[in-house]
């Protein structure tokens, strides 16, 4: 089998690399101070004695440390945030729009090195790494050109001779709180349109990938940013206190967050006291509908590029892949043989197109779904068991048929290489159980009757819906969810209103004399 053959060189590849240690991963960089094991906090290097360890998924290999902070530098970040803000907030449009365009320059000018501090900590083949940092800066070229584009509104009150008018002005300092599956992407997809619009931020990257946002600081200082507008702090044995200060600290006036949603509740409930502006990217449970019309061979494709991406751990992975019984057997069958072929592996090697899962916990689940799924009739098609030859946070993509609505799978996101394939007869059945979920975040239709594409995307409860795609993200298109999958828009035109207010002047009397 192709998984069996390609083994031996892996397994010597994870001995290899688990004796890597820091100057093995600086000495991959060309520049090697974009491997930065100290926090940043107003333009300075900030470290403390006690630190925690980051690890490569991969290998389990020591990658560095980074300084476990506490509240009292949370405070100091936020006191050089707001600092700053006094003036960034005063700097024309136009020059923030000149920092982003550099910063987006330098960002694609370091893709190589970016990807591989990506591959390192995150897992991800260094290709598709390289795919995130492009992603990634794009954001930043997108809201460099949104910053010139904060437009107001003249408005005629209903008083005589009044005319009001209305600005937008960067709500304040910012606390930033991202996850691990995208390390650069879900930085500036915050941290871009925050500066675009004046703003200062304090963000949390998190404990597993910590490197990716350090580098990414580490080059907006170089182009020039000034010190104090980006602080990165870095915590693990504190985060709960440090979490619930970003929450509660009254200078902080909004907080993005983007992670599961236990957390985002909980985050939620920390700032009901400073009443803080919110946006939140949460969990989702993507329904991926394939209707009888669809070209099957494009259908297929869509599915593996939406459901096995990040090894299936992205947000807007097809959780639940909804399949006509016209058209089951030969989809699941095509399915079946791409997935059989996928190369998994150490995401350095330049043939492997999936890599290992975030870490054992991760892996637990992805195990429990797919177990709660064959003992509830499910089938396994290929994959199914955790791939220990290549390491240990390994798991073989997977393709489970017979999946029905009593498996955890098709209420609980996955965030894993497992694609469960579900049998539906008619349209209205099937928009039942897509919207049986309490998330709604990404959703995917697939058929070429356009009448049916527009009568089904407009009928599912989810923030966005792939039309024969199961690639959705762009920075120019809206990204964001609805119920459990939180609330707030990132990237495109409505971006940077999430880090703005607006403000109402009213002038009376105008024209008065006439
Ligand atoms: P998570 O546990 O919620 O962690 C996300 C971030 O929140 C990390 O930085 C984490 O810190 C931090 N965090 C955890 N507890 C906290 C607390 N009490 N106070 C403050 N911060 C806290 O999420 P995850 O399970 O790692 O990430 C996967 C989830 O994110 C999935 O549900 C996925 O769907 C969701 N996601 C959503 C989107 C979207 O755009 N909607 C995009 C990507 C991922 P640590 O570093 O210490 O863990």
């Amino acid at each position: 089998m192709f998984f069996a053959r390609k083994l031996s060189t892996r397994t010597a590849w994870s001995i290899l690399c688990r004796n890597m240690s820091t100057t093995n991963v600086k000495n991959r960089l060309k520049h090697h101070n974009l491997f930065r094991e100290t926090a940043i906090i107003n333009g300075k290097d900030y470290s403390i004695p006690e630190t925690f360890a980051v690890y490569d998924p991969a290998t389990k290999a020591l990658l560095g440390e980074c300084p476990d902070l506490g509240v009292e530098a949370v405070d100091e970040a936020i006191a050089g945030a707001s600092t700053a803000f006094t003036s960034f907030r005063r700097t024309s449009p136009v020059e923030r729009a000149a920092l982003l365009r550099r910063w987006h320059e330098i960002v694609m000018d370091s893709i190589d090195d970016l990807a591989t501090l990506i591959t390192f900590e995150n897992g991800k083949p260094f290709a598709e790494a390289k795919g995130e940092i492009a992603y990634s800066a794009s954001f930043l070229d997108w809201f460099s050109g949104e910053a010139t584009r904060a437009y107001g509104d003249v408005l005629s009150p209903s008083v005589a001779h009044n005319r009001a008018i209305t600005i937008k002005q960067p709500i304040g300092v910012c606390g930033i709180i991202t996850p691990w599956n995208f390390p650069a992407a879900m930085i500036t997809r915050k941290i871009a349109a925050a500066i675009a619009a004046g703003c200062t931020v304090v963000v949390k990257p998190d404990s597993e990938t910590p490197y990716t946002a350090l580098a990414m600081a580490k080059l907006a200082e170089m182009i020039g940013m000034p010190p104090g507008v980006i602080n990165v702090i870095t915590t693990k044995t504190h985060l709960a206190e440090v979490g619930k200060k970003l929450c509660s600290d009254e200078r902080v006036k909004k907080v993005s967050f983007t992670g599961s949603t236990n957390i985002g509740k909980l985050l939620m409930e920390q700032s009901s006291s400073t009443l803080k502006k919110l946006s939140f990217e949460l969990g989702g449970n993507a329904p991926f509908i394939v209707f009888p019309d669809a070209n099957i061979e494009e259908a297929v494709a869509a599915a593996i590029n939406c459901k096995f991406r990040g090894s299936g751990q992205t947000c807007v992975c097809a959780n639940r892949i909804f399949v006509h019984e016209d058209i089951y057997d030969e989809f699941s069958t095509l399915l079946t043989e791409k997935v059989s072929k996928f190369s998994v592996g150490n995401g350095f090697l330049s043939e492997t197109t999936y890599g290992p899962l975030i870490h054992d916990r991760a892996l637990a689940k992805v195990e429990g779904h797919v177990n709660d799924a064959v003992a509830k009739g499910g089938k396994i098609a290929v994959g199914g068991v955790r791939a220990t030859e290549v390491g240990e946070n390994f798991y073989m993509p997977t393709v489970i048929t017979n999946a029905t609505q009593d498996m955890r799978i098709a209420t609980e996101e996955t965030f894993g290489p497992v694609a469960a394939l579900f049998k539906f007869s008619t349209e209205a059945e099937v928009i039942g159980w897509a919207n049986s979920v309490d998330v709604g975040l990404a959703s995917y239709v697939l058929t070429t009757d356009i009448n049916r594409a527009f009568r089904v995307a407009e009928q599912l409860d989810f923030g966005m819906v792939g039309v024969n795609t199961g690639l959705i993200s762009d920075c120019a298109v809206p990204f964001g969810g609805v119920k459990f999958s939180g609330f707030g828009r990132e990237g495109s035109k409505y971006g940077m209103d999430e880090y703005m207010t607006v403000k109402a002047i009213t002038f009376g009397g105008i024209g008065a004399r006439y």
